[in-house]
């Protein structure tokens, strides 16, 4: 044998059995003899240079150290997932999904890993990238620091695809998660307060030596890549597991909702059994072209639902009640409690949500209270324990001034929030606004953090956020912690936002009501800001999917003076206060009026392509048949029932040929 074989058998070998130890548990040699081969490998690379292999098993012991993690752009979205909590939830979201859908709908059940999740990318069954979630976009590039998880293959085996993305969870098991704190604790260092934060903390850690040596794993649980030839989420995962991926074996497919019931009751119980922290169930429709025809919200895949195990109580007391205004003049009531470890996190402060939800518990500083921590990330008291009460407890008066500028309080009829009403001179109102505008979805500035803003308001330099664009680098450069780059960053920051696209513009300008999807909307439909601003209440609510609440809104923002001249100062600045010549040039109103339906596969455009001209020309895309379908355009494998609802309700069925046709 020469040394490269030599070599090359060694590095086979130990990646055969890191795969048995790693992803099947199920070790055939002693750690012993691993250790032994290992050194081997390593002694005889070190020895020769020249064979070096980036994915060689030697390098799992990590020492790359990055100090900054580069930002990359995910090849699809990392969505979140919708939330449920009770069998009528499941059912409503059954029900919509059968609405969209033609023929029998089988679901995935798997569990709910609780860890960081994280992207995978192979090329030629080689792990090229790892990314974090990050905002769902772009995350972290942390190859370095995952390629020392041992369950996370370097080469795949079998037939895997040429080029795709893998997701999973990177998880601490509860075994090495204590491990790892007994180690903490002989040291003398505080303990780690739980596995999740553990493990999402370890991808970011500099020296990927310090990530080799904590005992993570990840978990897989979904392909995402063009034409892999996979037809299901249930075969996902089988074939993820042929690949040589870990994935657990408990994922079960079932055919109704009772189904999934009893696989997520038989979890409930059966999850304080499992190595790893898991605090529910995902369900996702288990076909992918029913998958593809359901398509995603702004946050989540209609086709998946996390079932969240019921939640974790505790009680504490409630030391006193404060309240924060927000940027739209909004007070939340904040309880402050006595500091309390619930399900893993130390909790202080719940949110009190508003007057009426303090009434309806009569809760009182000094009561005891049961917090509960769902889904969400604020935890929230449920109820409060009458026989724990002081008898000096005085009921809760809700304040009627703003407790930053005094403001008289206003609540609007049949709101649940009271406001301060002092848009211009309540400094949380203004700081709060600017710190919007400048937000990822916004503005995106670069540079500019929501502190800075706040400094910059306090500092006078600021009022609003047209202000931003007058600002420069000699009046930043006295600020405390601005160096003269950090300056230049920010400056820069301000004027690339210049080429932020109208919608997001739109969207910034924090009008209430107007979120990402309504400023799409309406930057569509109007094309320029001057339109919108002087759009009447009927106009705007003739605007698809916009209501009169949020015509209202929107009229009352423009009929604000002092909004109008913030505006003409954006127009003064060059801020994309139109759309683009470019993207109008694609628009036109060919379909305006239409509602229409697609279904099935297609050929020449992609669905989402097929859906974007739909939108761009005007038309409306609606997800089921009905008397108001205009049209149904029909690619391949159309489900039978979509073609018999559009025959018997009269409505025309065409080719995606025909539609692209006629559209010219
Ligand atoms: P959330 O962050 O609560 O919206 O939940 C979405 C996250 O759940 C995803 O980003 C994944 O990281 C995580 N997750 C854990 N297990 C699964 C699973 N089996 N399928 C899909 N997502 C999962
Ligand atoms: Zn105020």
């Amino acid at each position: 044998m020469t040394t490269k074989e030599q070599i090359e058998a060694l590095r086979e070998d130990l990646r055969r059995h890191n795969y048995k130890y790693y992803v099947l548990d199920t070790p055939t040699i002693s750690d012993f003899d691993f250790d032994t081969k290992l050194k081997q490998l390593q002694e005889l690379e070190t020895k020769h240079p020249e064979f070096h292999d980036p994915n060689s098993p030697t390098l799992r012991v990590g020492g790359e150290v990055t100090k900054h993690f580069k930002t990359v752009s995910h090849t699809s979205r990392m969505y979140s997932l919708d939330n449920s909590y009770s069998k009528d939830d499941l059912l409503d979201w059954e029900k919509r999904i059968k609405k969209a859908v033609d023929g029998n709908i089988q679901y995935t059940c798997e569990l709910k890993y609780d860890g960081a999740s994280i992207s995978l990318t192979y090329q030629d069954g080689v792990l090229k990238q790892a990314v974090t979630r990050g905002d769902g976009f772009k995350g972290d590039d942390v190859t370095a620091n995952i390629k020392t998880i041992k369950s996370v293959p370097l080469q795949l085996k079998g037939d895997y695809p040429q080029l795709f993305d893998i997701r999973g969870e990177i998880i601490l098991p509860f075994k090495g998660f204590h491990k790892m704190n007994e180690m903490r604790i002989a040291l003398g260092e505080e303990p780690y307060r739980n596995p999740r934060n553990t493990a999402s903390g370890s991808l970011k850690l500099q020296d990927s030596s310090e990530v080799a040596k904590r005992p993570l794993e990840c978990l897989l649980y979904s392909i995402k890549g063009d034409r892999l030839g996979i037809a299901s989420q249930f075969d996902n995962l089988e074939k993820a597991r042929q690949w040589g991926f870990k994935v657990p074996n408990i994922a079960k497919l079932v055919n109704s909702i009772d189904e999934v019931l009893d696989f997520v009751n038989y979890w409930d119980v059966h999850r304080h059994d499992l190595p790893y922290e898991t605090d529910g169930v995902v369900i996702k429709v288990n076909d992918l072209q029913q998958q593809e025809e359901l398509g995603y919200t702004a946050k989540a895949p209609r086709w998946a639902m996390a079932y969240k195990f019921k939640a974790e109580r505790v009680f504490t007391v409630l030391n006193t009640i404060t309240y924060q205004v927000g940027r739209t003049g909004a007070i939340t009531p904040v309880a402050n409690l006595q500091a309390i470890n619930l399900a893993g996190t130390v909790v202080k402060r719940a949110s009190l949500h508003n007057a009426d939800q303090i009434k309806k518990l009569d809760i009182r500083v000094g009561d005891t209270v049961f917090v509960e921590k769902g889904g969400e990330i604020i935890p929230k008291i449920v109820a409060v324990d009458l026989t724990k009460r002081p008898l000096t407890a005085m009921p809760t008066e809700y304040i009627s001034e703003c407790p930053e500028c005094k403001t008289q309080l206003i609540r609007k009829e049949g709101e649940a929030q009271h406001y301060c009403l002092n848009a211009s001179g309540c400094k949380p109102q203004i700081i709060g606004r600017i710190q919007h505008f400048i937000s990822r979805k916004a503005m995106d500035i670069d540079g500019l953090g929501g502190e800075t803003v706040a400094l910059l308001v306090n500092e006078g330099l600021i009022q609003n956020y047209a202000d931003l664009y007058e600002l420069n680098k000699t009046q930043l450069m006295p600020l405390e912690r601005m160096a003269e780059k950090s300056a230049e960053n920010l400056i820069n920051g301000i004027e690339n936002s210049k080429n932020i696209p109208f919608e997001r513009v739109l969207f910034a300008l924090g009008i209430r009501y107007v979120g990402e999807t309504v400023a799409k909307k309406l930057a569509k439909h109007y094309k320029f800001i001057d339109a919108i601003a002087t759009a009447s209440l009927n106009d705007l609510v003739n605007v698809d999917e916009i209501g009169i609440k949020i015509a209202e809104s929107v009229a009352e923002f423009f009929s604000n003076a002092a909004n109008v001249s913030l505006i003409e100062n954006l127009k003064k600045h060059n801020i994309q206060l139109e759309i683009s010549a470019e993207k109008r040039a694609n628009q036109t109103n060919k379909l305006k009026g239409k509602t229409i339906v697609i279904s099935g596969v297609f050929n020449t455009v992609s669905r989402n392509e097929l859906k974007k001209i739909i939108e761009d020309n005007g038309g409306k895309i609606s997800s089921a048949i009905s008397s108001k379908t205009n049209f149904l355009v029909a690619g391949d494998n159309m489900g039978p029932s979509k073609r018999d609802k559009a025959l018997k309700l009269n409505v025309l069925v065409i080719s995606e040929m025909e539609f692209l046709d006629k559209l010219k």
